[in-house]
């Protein structure tokens, strides 16, 4: 296989790893640190100026789609969920992801996990075939 060639002053990517707790064991806000900066490949699906949505990496469902504030909201329990305009964006992206589903016998489920040590500390809603 012959060599590729680094382009001058760009680093030769890495494939994308994805790691889900920083060295001290705590949930990663990869939403953050690889999604909006880039780093993680994502395939988006729907995406405005305050939210994106994107298939989730690691899918526990057939269809598993996530969407997040495209600026960091820390939790939905927070302050910062209570953002008008991020709600309806929110909303916005779940009925825009929703409509290209087939939902004539089981609809989708929509989960807003918050708050537990485990949740990874960035605001963000599962959409997802039932289970
Ligand atoms: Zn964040």
């Amino acid at each position: 296989m012959p060599a590729r060639a680094a382009r001058p002053g760009r680093a030769v990517s890495e494939p994308y790893v994805h790691v889900a707790y920083d060295a001290q064991g705590r949930k990663r806000d990869w939403f953050c640190e690889d999604v909006l900066t880039g780093r993680a490949p994502i395939e988006r699906v729907f995406e405005d100026d305050l939210v994106l949505a994107f298939q989730h990496p690691r899918p526990i469902a057939a269809f598993h789609v996530v969407i997040i504030p495209k600026r960091h909201v820390p939790s939905l329990l927070g302050p910062e969920a209570l953002d008008p305009a991020l709600l309806v964006a929110m909303v916005r992206a779940v009925q825009t992801v929703a409509a290209g589903l087939d939902l004539a016998t089981a609809g989708v489920r929509l989960t807003a996990n918050a708050g537990a040590p485990a949740v990874t500390p960035h605001m963000h809603w599962h959409v997802t075939s039932p289970l």
